[in-house]
């Protein structure tokens, strides 16, 4: 919906239905409460609302439509839902919680959005670490936990936000709303396809991140796309001997010259993030930083827990949490980028995708646990290895140290979603490190 629009209508005080009780869900209803309007909260399931707002049921939302003037959608709630539908048929105003925000941020303010398949979280906490560290206040928000909804009221109106965007975000943005003055989209493989239905859909709404660019705006990029503007991560940004080499043009352009990063200066492993450091390096050129700017901020950035988190070293064994690997691209990006030998602990809720294709990157893995739901469909489709399927992720856990030897690394790189379980990935990283911690 157009910006001012939007902003003309929200004078009044309106009747807002917000559509899922998570953490953006319910900063977006504070916010508006706070302004004055008439706020509900919808979910399947019952959950406790901020102090002023109602829940609602889903049953009925849908006798009550025309009872609400605006329905905003949570990044996780599709629009083929019942309620979303029958609000749309009624001609009511639905717009995504990411579109919403971006349509009432000041104009001032830069953004910096970040999408693919893997990598956005790394990436953001990246960006915003390295232009925070070089004095310019820039926050990681969006799909990072933090919602834009949390401290809308308080932006000064310089600030940076390093917006992560998932594709759910990305299907619901207004084309006028999608602007950065630096746009990333850093790899693409198979996930989400039970909400996206088919690959190619799932691709064009990623490549949305590029829609709508100004002269002024730039993408980076590691898919090929057909976009003007383009940075190309392995060709205008790459990694060759230890630095962060950038093509002629970007240098021209940007004014920089590559950066040479120490390795054993890192809190990080390099192989596993050279694509975010050439990402978040490139897009802080475009910020005006220096290269020595740039290196220097790169090496006090402490990874995220639960991506290649090392946990605990115990009898010569490693402990390695990749909850976040909720798909099989990013348990290969482990398998590729982990050295020594290791018992892989694999499984949770299957997404669909085939596990044939871990296949190719077993090579070190001497032993696989497969749990949960998905353990049987893994045990038959990497039947060529050594698998044990066991259904109970604690059970599966001891397993998995018990048969390990020395030297070994013991890794949780999920390849699935974690719902079957736990609550997310966070709960399933977590439970891991504190039976690491307790048990061995
Ligand atoms: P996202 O927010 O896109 O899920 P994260 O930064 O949270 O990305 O990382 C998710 C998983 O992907 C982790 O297992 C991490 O090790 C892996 N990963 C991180 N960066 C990349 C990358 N550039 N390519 C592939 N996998 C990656």
């Amino acid at each position: 919906m157009k910006k001012e629009i939007l902003k003309n209508f929200l004078r009044r005080k309106r009747k807002i239905l917000i559509f899922g009780g998570g953490i953006s869900g319910k900063s977006c209803a504070k916010f508006f409460k706070e302004k004055g309007h008439q706020v509900w909260i919808s979910d399947i399931k019952k959950i406790p609302t901020p102090s002023g707002v109602d829940f609602i049921e889903q049953n009925q939302v849908i006798k009550k439509i025309s009872g609400f003037d605006l329905f905003v959608l949570s990044p996780g709630i599709s629009l083929e839902i019942l309620p979303v539908r029958q609000a749309k048929k009624a001609k009511k105003i639905v717009v995504g919680e990411l579109d919403l925000a971006f349509s009432l941020i000041p104009d001032s303010i830069e953004k910096v959005l970040i999408t693919g398949t893997n990598g956005k979280s790394t990436t953001t906490a990246l960006v915003s670490h390295i232009l925070s560290k070089n004095k310019r206040k820039c926050i990681a928000c969006g799909n990072i936990g933090n919602p834009i909804f949390s401290f809308l009221s308080r932006l000064g109106g310089d600030e940076i936000l390093a917006v992560e965007v998932s594709s759910y975000q990305l299907e619901m943005l207004a084309r006028e709303n999608i602007r950065g003055k630096v746009r990333i989209f850093l790899n693409f493989s198979p996930d989400h396809l039970s909400r996206h239905k088919t690959l190619e859909r799932y691709r064009k709404i990623k490549e949305r991140i590029f829609e709508n660019m100004k002269k002024e705006e730039i993408g980076i990029s590691k898919p090929e796309v057909k976009e003007k503007n383009i940075f190309y991560i392995g060709k205008d940004i790459r990694f060759f001997q230890n630095r962060i080499k950038f093509s002629k043009k970007f240098k021209k352009i940007l004014k920089i010259d590559d950066i040479f990063i120490e390795e054993k200066k890192l809190n990080f492993i390099l192989s596993a993030n050279a694509e975010n450091l050439a990402a978040a390096s490139g897009c802080a050129a475009a910020f005006g930083l220096s290269s020595q700017e740039i290196a220097s901020a790169i090496y006090s950035f402490k990874p995220l827990p639960h991506r290649l988190e090392p946990v605990k070293i115990k009898n010569f064994r490693t402990f390695i949490n990749d909850s976040k690997a909720t798909n099989i691209s990013s348990t290969i990006h482990a398998l590729k980028n982990l050295t020594g030998k290791i018992v892989l602990i694999v499984g949770g809720l299957d997404k669909g995708e085939s596990f044939k294709k871990l296949l190719p990157h077993l090579k070190n893995v001497r032993l696989i646990v497969a749990y949960g739901d998905a353990r049987e469909k893994i045990k038959k489709e990497l039947s060529r290895k050594n698998v044990v399927s066991i259904q109970n992720f604690e059970d599966a856990l001891k397993f998995a140290w018990e048969k390990s030897k020395k030297g070994e690394k013991i890794v949780l790189s999920p390849a699935c979603a974690s719902f079957d379980q736990f609550k997310n990935f966070e709960e399933r990283g977590n439970f891991f490190k504190k039976w690491a911690e307790k048990n061995t």
